[in-house]
C-alpha cells in the first residue's frame, strides 16, 4: 500500500502516519525527518537544507524528490509506504507520479487532515512541551514565528495539492480534529472502501499496544472524547456480572432440582416399604389362619 498524508504543519500527520505503520507494517518516509536527521549528520543535502528549516522555508524540489527516490528503492519500502510531509509542492508531485510510473507502482491514497487553523499554533505548543517533559530537543522550526511562515507556505504551495489529486480521484479527505483513535479508525475505513487494505488488517488497532502508543503519541488528548472501544471497555464488567448472576440463578435452580428429587425419592422409598409391611403383615396373618385350621 502506497498513500500520501497531506495536511499543515500540527495537523497530525507524524502521529498518523506511525499509527499506520504498526497497523500496516508498512514503513513511513517523511521528508522533514530525514532531512533533520541529514542535517545532525552534517552531509552536503543537510548543509544545503539547514537555513531554509530553520527559517520555515522549502527546500529545493530537486533535493527532497532525489531523497525520495532513493528510500523507496529500499528493500523495507518494498511492501509499502506512507509519504509525510512529501509532496509539498505542485512540481514534486509530477516528479512523484514520474517516479511511480518508472519504478512499476501505483499511488493507493492522498488522505488530507484537516484542521482549524486556529487549532494548530496550540498544537504545536503542546507537542514542544511535550518533547521538552520528555528531554528531547525541540525543533528549531517549532516556534510561533516559523509555524506562521510554514503555515503560509502551506498555503501557498502545499494546499494546490488538494486540487492535483482530487482531479485525479486520489483525494480522500479526514476531519483531523477528531480524536487521534477516531482519525485512524476514518483512515482505515476509507482505504478499506478503496480495496486498499484486506478487511482482516481491522482488529489491530484494537489491540492494548495500538492504544497505548497512541495515548503516548499524545498525552494531552487523554480524556478528551471516550471513544467507542472505551465505552466498550466499560460495558464489559457489567456484561460480565450479568452472566455471573445468571449462571448464579441456573446454579440455584440446580440445586432446588436436586433437593425436590431428593424428596420424590424419598417419598418413592417410604411408599414401598409402607406396602412391603403391608404385604409381610397380611402373610404373617394368613400363616396364622392356616395354622390355626390345621390344630383344629
Ligand atoms: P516537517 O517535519 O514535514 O514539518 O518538515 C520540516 C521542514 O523540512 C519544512 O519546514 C521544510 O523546510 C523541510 N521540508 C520537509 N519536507 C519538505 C518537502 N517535501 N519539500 C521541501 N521542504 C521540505
Amino acid at each position: 500500500m502506497r498513500i500520501i498524508l497531506l495536511g499543515p504543519p500540527g495537523s497530525g500527520k507524524g502521529t498518523q502516519a506511525q499509527l499506520l505503520v504498526q497497523r500496516y507494517g508498512i514503513v513511513q518516509l517523511s521528508t522533514g525527518e530525514m532531512l533533520r536527521a541529514a542535517v545532525a549528520a552534517g552531509t552536503p543535502v543537510g548543509l544545503k537544507a539547514k537555513e531554509i528549516m530553520a527559517s520555515g522555508g522549502l527546500v529545493p524540489d530537486e533535493v527532497v524528490v532525489g531523497i525520495i527516490s532513493d528510500r523507496i528503492d529500499q528493500p523495507d519500502a518494498k511492501r509499502g509506504f506512507i509519504l509525510d510531509g512529501f509532496p509539498r509542492t505542485v512540481p514534486q508531485a509530477e516528479a512523484l507520479d514520474d517516479l511511480l510510473r518508472h519504478k512499476h507502482l501505483k499511488l493507493d491514497a492522498v488522505i488530507e487532515l484537516r484542521v482549524n487553523e486556529s487549532a494548530l499554533l496550540s498544537r504545536v505548543e503542546t507537542r514542544v512541551a511535550q518533547m521538552r517533559e520528555r528531554g528531547e530537543e525541540v525543533r528549531l522550526d517549532d516556534t510561533p514565528e516559523v509555524l506562521t511562515k510554514r503555515l503560509a507556505s502551506y498555503r501557498s504551495q502545499t494546499e494546490p495539492l488538494i486540487h492535483y489529486y482530487s482531479e485525479r480521484r486520489k483525494l480522500s479527505t479526514i476531519d483531523g480534529m477528531m480524536a487521534i483513535d477516531e482519525v485512524t479508525r476514518a483512515i482505515h475505513r476509507q482505504l478499506l472502501a478503496l480495496g486498499a487494505v484486506e478487511p482482516k488488517t481491522h482488529g489491530k488497532t484494537q489491540g492494548k499496544s495500538h492504544a497505548r502508543s497512541a495515548a503516548k503519541a499524545a498525552p494531552a488528548n487523554r480524556g478528551a472524547k471516550k471513544t467507542k472501544s472505551a465505552k466498550k471497555a466499560a460495558k464489559k464488567p457489567a456484561k460480565a456480572a450479568r452472566k455471573t448472576a445468571k449462571s448464579a440463578k441456573s446454579a440455584k435452580n440446580a440445586v432446588t432440582g436436586t433437593k425436590k428429587a431428593g424428596k420424590t425419592t424419598a417419598k418413592k422409598t417410604v411408599k414401598k416399604a409402607a406396602k412391603k409391611t403391608v404385604k409381610k403383615g397380611a402373610k404373617k396373618a394368613a400363616k396364622k389362619v392356616t395354622k390355626k385350621r390345621a390344630r383344629r
